[in-house]
C-alpha cells in the first residue's frame, strides 16, 4: 500500500487537463506512442468533440521511482458544473489532486469550486501552471493568484506545458513525493467507495470504486448499500488503458467490477460496496443521491416513433443515472416523456446523443426547473411541468430552488455582471478579491433564471474572461406566474412558462418576438399570443404568404431545384404541426434564445 498514490487531476475547462494527463500516460509508457490518440481519457465520441469529460474515468500508471515500483492511480473527473456530484466523490476516492491552472487564463470559477472540494477532503494539493509554452502566459500574476488561494510557496507551483512535454516528470516526482499512500486496513470489513460506472453492452454495468478497507476476491458474494442488493463479483481488476482482471484488491486500490448488473440505477455513484457475509458497520459517508434540478419534454416528431424513443431513451439511461424520464401528453405535441437532467449541458448532450446514437429527431420543450407547490390544503406537491400545475384557486403559495453560485471576473466587467445578475433576481452574498483586479462573487440566484441564457450573457458581456459555478442551495417563496403562448387562439402547452411575476410582460412580448422570427409564414395569418390566465399580454401577427421556394430556379437547374425540394421536405421533417400551424422545433426552445 505505502507503493500506491490515488489522486485525480482538478482544472477549469479547457485548462488543459486532458492534454496533461495523456502526457503522464505517455511518460509512464502506459500506452504506447502507437496508440496516442489524443486525449485518450475522453473516449466518447461527443466527448472528444465538444472537448470536455462528460464521465469520469480512471487508469492506472507504473512509476519507478528510487529503485521502487509505485502505482499511480490517476481519477479523471468531469469538468463542468452539471456534474459536480461526480468531481466530488472521484475526489473522495483520492489523497492527492493536481491543481491545473493555465497560466494564459489564471484561476477560474471551477477551479476553486473543486479545489474546496479537494482541501475539504484533506488532499494534498500539487499546483501546476498548464501552457507554460504559450506567448501569452502571465506566470507571475497566475503564481500570485495561486500564493494567494492556497497559501502555499511559490516554488512549489510546477511550471507544466501538455503540449511540450515541459514540467511532466516534476509532476510525476511531485506525486510519489508529496501525495501520502492511501491508509485502510486490508483485514477490516470491505469497505469500497464507487465513483463511477459505465455501461458495456457485452457486460452489463461496470462499477469503478477505491477499496477504503478490506480486501475484495473474485467470486466475493458483495451487497451495494444504498440499493442493498447483493451481486457475485463476476470479475475485478484494475483498469490499466483497457481492463485488467485480479484474483483480489485490497485497501488503496483503485478498481473496476462486473457483476451482472443491468441497469446503471442498481449502481449510484458515492454508495459503498461490502461483504453479505462480514459487511462493514457503516457505509461511506457523504452518499447523496443525485436529484435532476432541469424538466423538460421531450416529443417525437412523428407521433408514431413514440414506442422507439422510449426505448432509445431506456438505453441512454442505463448508462446515464442521472436521466430520469416518465411518459407525459401534450395537447400541442401529443406522447412523449419528461426527462430530468442535472443542468442544460446534459439535456443538450442527451439530445444530441438521441440524434446521433439513435437517430431520433425530437422536440425538447421549454426546460424548466423543479417547483414546490404548497396547496391551501397544506400538501407539498412537486410540479416538473408549467401545466401540471394546480389550479390557481387551490395554491397557498410556490417555491422554487436558488442556487449559491460563484462568478470570477476581473474588476473591469464587474458592474455588468451586477447588472446581469440584479437582472436574474441574484442577492449578492460576498465580494472577495483573488488579486488586485480579480474578484469573486457569491450570488443566490433562482435556478430558473440561470437555466435559459444566464451563462451565455455572462460569456457575452465578459468577453469570456469571467468564469461561473454553482450548486443547489435551498427553495424559497417566489410570487410566479404560469404564461401560455396561444397559436392562433390555441394555446400551446409545450410553450408554456412558470416565471416571476415582475418578469411575465416582458418575457411574453419577447417570446412573440422571437417565434415570429421562427415560425415561417403559411398560407394564411397567424396570431400569436402570450396570455397570463385569460388575459391577453403580448400578440404578434404573422402575415400570410405563398410559398414557392421553386420559383427562383427559373426553371432551368433541375438538379438544384431537386435540391431545394428535398431541402424543403427535411426541413419539414422538423416542424410539427399544431392545430393548422406547422412549428418548426426551434421554436420551442425559443425562450432559451431571447435577446
Ligand atoms: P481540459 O478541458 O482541461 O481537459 O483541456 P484540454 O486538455 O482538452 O485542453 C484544452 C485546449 O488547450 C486544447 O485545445 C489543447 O490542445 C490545449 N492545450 C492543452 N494544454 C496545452 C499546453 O500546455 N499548451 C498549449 N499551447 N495548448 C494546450
Ligand atoms: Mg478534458
Amino acid at each position: 500500500m505505502k507503493h500506491i498514490r490515488n489522486f485525480c487531476i482538478i482544472a477549469h475547462i479547457d485548462h488543459g487537463k486532458s492534454t496533461l494527463a495523456d502526457r503522464l500516460l505517455e511518460v509512464t509508457n502506459t500506452i504506447s506512442q502507437k496508440d496516442l490518440q489524443a486525449q485518450v481519457l475522453d473516449n466518447m465520441d461527443l466527448e472528444r468533440e465538444r472537448g470536455i469529460t462528460i464521465k469520469s474515468h480512471a487508469i492506472q500508471m507504473e512509476y519507478l521511482h528510487n529503485g521502487d515500483n509505485y502505482i499511480l492511480n490517476l481519477i479523471d473527473t468531469p469538468g463542468h458544473v452539471d456534474f459536480s456530484y461526480e468531481v466530488s466523490r472521484s475526489i473522495a476516492a483520492c489523497e492527492g489532486a493536481l491543481l491545473i491552472v493555465d497560466a494564459t487564463q489564471g484561476i477560474q470559477a471551477q477551479t476553486i469550486s473543486n479545489l474546496y472540494m479537494a482541501i475539504e477532503h484533506d488532499l494534498e494539493i500539487i499546483p501546476v501552471m498548464n501552457k507554460m509554452d504559450m506567448d501569452s502566459a502571465m506566470p507571475e500574476e497566475v503564481e500570485d493568484q495561486i500564493v494567494e488561494l492556497l497559501g502555499c510557496k511559490r516554488e512549489e507551483i510546477i511550471r507544466a506545458s501538455g503540449k511540450t512535454g515541459l514540467g511532466v516528470d516534476e509532476i510525476l516526482e511531485a506525486i510519489v513525493t508529496r501525495i501520502k499512500p492511501p491508509v485502510g486496513d486490508p483485514e477490516a470489513p470491505l469497505q469500497c467507495l464507487i465513483f463511477d460506472s459505465v455501461f458495456n453492452s457485452f457486460r452489463g454495468i461496470i462499477a469503478y470504486y477505491k477499496i477504503i478497507n478490506g480486501t475484495i476476491s473474485k467470486g466475493d458474494l458483495v451487497k451495494f448499500v444504498a440499493t442493498q442488493k447483493e451481486y457475485e463479483a463476476d470479475e475485478i481488476g484494475v483498469l490499466k488503458l483497457d481492463m485488467s482482471p485480479r484474483t483480489s484488491l485490497s485497501a488503496g486500490d483503485v478498481g473496476y467490477i462486473i457483476s451482472g448488473i443491468k441497469t446503471s440505477k442498481e449502481v449510484k455513484v458515492g454508495d459503498t460496496i461490502t461483504h453479505v457475509k462480514r459487511p462493514c458497520e457503516k457505509a461511506i459517508a457523504g452518499f447523496e443521491e443525485v436529484k435532476p434540478m432541469v424538466f423538460a419534454g421531450v416529443y417525437p416528431i412523428e407521433t408514431e416513433d413514440f414506442e422507439d424513443l422510449r426505448s432509445s431513451i431506456e438505453k441512454l439511461q442505463l448508462n446515464d443515472a442521472s436521466l430520469t424520464f416518465e411518459p407525459e401528453s401534450s395537447i400541442a405535441l401529443g406522447f412523449g416523456f419528461r426527462c430530468g437532467f442535472l443542468g442544460l449541458l446534459h439535456m443538450e448532450i442527451i439530445q444530441e446523443r438521441l440524434d446521433r446514437e439513435f437517430d431520433m429527431n425530437v422536440i425538447t420543450t421549454v426546460p424548466n426547473v423543479s417547483y414546490r407547490v404548497f396547496t391551501k390544503k397544506g400538501d407539498m406537491i412537486e410540479v416538473h411541468n408549467p401545466s401540471g400545475l394546480p389550479d390557481i384557486t387551490l395554491i397557498d403559495h410556490i417555491e422554487e430552488p436558488y442556487i449559491r453560485a460563484s462568478v470570477i471576473t476581473q474588476t473591469n466587467f464587474l458592474g455588468a455582471i451586477m447588472t446581469l445578475c440584479l437582472g436574474k433576481r441574484g442577492i449578492l452574498i460576498k465580494q472577495d478579491y483573488i488579486s488586485s483586479n480579480r474578484v469573486e462573487l457569491i450570488y443566490d440566484i433562482p435556478l430558473g433564471e440561470i437555466v435559459f441564457d444566464f451563462y451565455d450573457k455572462l460569456k457575452s458581456i465578459s468577453k469570456g474572461y469571467a468564469s461561473f459555478d454553482y450548486h443547489m442551495h435551498d427553495f424559497r417563496e417566489s410570487k410566479l406566474a404560469k404564461l401560455d403562448i396561444l397559436l392562433n387562439g390555441e394555446p400551446v402547452d409545450a410553450l408554456s412558462s412558470l416565471t416571476h411575476v415582475d418578469n411575465a410582460y416582458t418575457l411574453g412580448r419577447r417570446m412573440c418576438e422571437k417565434l415570429k422570427e421562427l415560425i415561417p409564414r403559411q398560407q394564411f395569418d397567424i396570431a400569436i399570443q402570450a396570455a397570463i390566465g385569460a388575459k391577453i399580454i403580448a400578440r404578434e401577427t404573422i402575415k400570410a404568404v405563398r410559398k414557392d421556394v421553386t420559383a427562383k430556379c427559373y426553371g432551368g437547374d433541375i438538379s438544384r431545384k431537386r435540391k431545394l425540394l428535398e431541402k424543403q421536405k427535411k426541413g419539414k421533417k422538423k416542424m410539427k404541426q399544431i392545430g393548422s400551424v406547422e412549428v418548426p422545433q426551434k421554436a420551442f426552445l425559443a425562450v432559451l434564445k431571447l435577446d
